[in-house]
This record gives structure tokens, C-alpha cells and sequence, in this order.
């Protein structure tokens, strides 16, 4: 029982809300459901499993939702609003996974994390807040916002006005030990959702986001995981993506993919922080990270399918 392997997976956006959906509560029970049977068979293979999540869309809901309250209604903080995907969408996946192990005729008993991460006030993305976040203003309305709410607002690439707020490096994750305690007694733990809810070197909560890849792979590693996969919406990594000379890598050394990360294949809002999480990953621990289609999840963790990185030395 001891030797049972740790798989640490973090669903993409996709696994809640599919492009194309409205996203009522119906279309996302039957969107999870898809990624929960995918976990329920890597977990009824034998792997002690991780699940991690991101949570753009909802969050991106949230704060809408907050907007259109009546003006004498309090507006919630980011961090509230992190809490409350956590909660939301840690129901959608837990609930799912358990059903769907349930049809293949295995026991699996979830628990959902509430996750704080540390980020240092002293992070250099507080300096220049880059993360656009919620709704699109014109500039009459964002300069209200500053004002009212001392948020910074930005021009986004569409020419309207966003929120943008940090996107700190996630230095610890608070709840790991628990995290770890429940996984050895082979509890499916679905934890750091949308990246973990940050709190500064004080405590305090902050207003930023983590990115999901980065806060999933510092929890991989700290909870000694054997294996780290990022599941999204293609079928792994390219080099030349979207030219005519794309290339799939299919097994990479973790210098040869260093080497394609620093040439500037992978873009920083997309491929970028999750070919870094890899890259962590793979360095620290010595195991084996993964990235591929949320679709294939069963096939990516049995490596017929997705890209994986491996250690220079195996
Ligand atoms: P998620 O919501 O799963 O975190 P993202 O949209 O952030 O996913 O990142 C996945 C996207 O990255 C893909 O849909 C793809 O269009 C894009 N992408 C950018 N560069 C690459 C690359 N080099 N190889 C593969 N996909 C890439
Ligand atoms: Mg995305």
C-alpha cells in the first residue's frame, strides 16, 4: 500500500465550461462529467490522485455578478470570490468523480481543500499588474473604478478597459501537509482551485491571482507527488505552434524543452506557465510531467497520448 503512485492533475478551464456552452448549471454537471470519468479510471488503475483546477471563467462570472448588484450592496473582495470557486467548482468535481467511480464499480471518497497560497508583497508583479480580470468598461467607467475602488484598470488588446491585478509566483501552499495526510489515506483531493486563494507573508489576504499551473506544480512537489499532469484543450506541446513546420513532441528531455522555452515557443498567458510548471516539476522531484487533452486524460496518464517530460538522467 505504501508504494502507491501520486498523480498530481490539473484541469484547464475547458473541464467545466465548454467553448460553445452557456455554462447553466446543467451543461457544467455534464461537461465534469467527462473529465470525472477520466479520473475516476486513472484512480481505479491504482494512482492516488490530486485534482487542481483553474477558475478564469467563474470567477470572471463572480465579479460580474457583483457589479450588477444595487450600488448600496458591498462589493466582495477578489479573494472572496477566489474562496467561492473553490467551494463551487470543488463540489462540481468531487461530486462527479465519486459518481463516476461509483458506475465503475470502485469506492472513491473526495475531499475539497479550501487552499491559501503565500506570494510575497514584494513580488515584482505588484509593481505592474498584468492579469486582466472581470468585466470590460469604457474609459469613463474605469476611471469611476479607480477612483471608488483604487483598482488599476488597463486598455485591453480589444480597446475597452479592464481590471488587471498581480499575478505573484505562489511560494507555499498553507494547507499542504493536510493535503498530503489525506492522499496517503487515499482520499481524491481536489485542492488550490483557480490557484489558491493568495495571502500575503503577514496572512493577509491579497488581491491577485495565481496562476493554476504554477500554484499545481509547487504543490506537486511539495507533497513529494511521483507524477505531475496538466490537462487542457490540445493534445500536448508544439514547437512552431500554428506554423507550417508545427512539430507534436510526444517524449522530452526536460533541457531539450528549456532550450524550446527560451527560443519562445510558448507563449506566457497559454503554453507558457504550464511548460514552466512542467519544467519545475520534472527538475526538483526527478519524476515525470505531462501535458496533454483533458479528453485523453486516461491515455495521456498512461503515456499513449500528450507530451511528457522527463529527467535528463532517468
Ligand atoms: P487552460 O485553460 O487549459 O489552462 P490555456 O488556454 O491557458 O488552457 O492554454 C492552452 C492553449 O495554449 C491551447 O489551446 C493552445 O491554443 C495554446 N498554445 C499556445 N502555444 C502552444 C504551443 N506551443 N503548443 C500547444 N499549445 C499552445
Ligand atoms: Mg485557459
Amino acid at each position: 500500500m505504501t508504494c502507491l503512485e501520486t498523480v498530481v492533475i490539473a484541469l484547464g478551464g475547458n473541464a467545466i465550461l465548454r467553448r460553445g456552452t452557456k455554462g447553466t448549471p446543467r451543461e457544467q454537471w455534464e461537461t465534469v462529467k467527462a473529465a470525472a470519468r477520466e479520473i475516476a479510471r486513472i484512480a481505479s488503475n491504482g494512482s492516488r490522485v490530486v485534482v487542481t483546477h483553474g477558475n478564469g471563467p467563474q470567477v470572471g462570472y463572480l465579479l460580474e455578478a457583483f457589479e450588477s448588484l444595487p450600488r448600496d450592496k458591498p462589493r466582495q473582495s477578489l479573494d472572496l470570490a477566489v474562496a467561492m470557486t473553490q467551494g463551487w467548482l470543488g463540489f462540481l468535481i468531487a461530486h462527479s468523480i465519486e459518481r463516476e467511480a461509483e458506475t465503475l464499480g470502485v469506492e472513491a471518497k473526495t475531499a475539497v481543500i479550501v487552499t491559501r497560497v503565500m506570494v510575497s508583497r514584494r513580488d515584482p508583479s505588484f509593481e505592474n499588474p498584468s492579469k486582466y480580470i472581470g468585466s470590460y468598461y469604457t474609459e469613463e467607467e474605469a476611471k469611476r473604478l479607480e477612483e471608488q475602488y483604487g483598482w488599476v484598470m488597463k486598455r485591453d488588446p480589444r480597446g475597452m478597459y479592464r481590471r488587471v491585478v498581480p499575478s505573484p509566483t505562489p511560494l507555499r501552499i498553507l494547507e499542504a501537509d493536510r493535503i498530503k495526510q489525506l492522499v496517503e489515506n487515499n482520499y481524491i483531493v481536489v485542492a488550490v482551485g483557480g490557484g489558491g486563494i493568495p495571502v500575503d507573508e503577514d496572512l493577509q489576504p491579497v488581491e491577485a491571482v495565481i496562476d493554476k499551473d504554477l500554484a499545481s506544480s509547487l504543490l506537486a512537489r511539495s507533497i513529494n507527488a511521483d507524477r505531475f499532469i496538466i490537462l487542457t484543450d490540445v493534445k500536448g506541446v508544439a514547437v512552431n505552434y500554428g506554423k507550417p513546420d508545427e512539430e507534436w513532441l510526444t517524449t522530452v528531455t526536460v533541457s531539450q524543452l528549456e532550450e524550446y522555452y527560451a527560443q519562445g515557443h510558448f507563449p506566457p498567458g497559454s503554453m507558457g506557465p504550464k511548460v514552466k510548471a512542467a519544467i519545475d516539476f520534472v527538475k526538483e522531484t526527478g519524476g515525470t510531467a505531462s501535458i496533454g487533452d483533458l479528453q485523453e486524460a486516461y491515455r495521456v496518464y498512461r503515456r499513449e497520448s500528450g507530451t511528457h517530460i522527463i529527467p535528463d538522467k532517468p
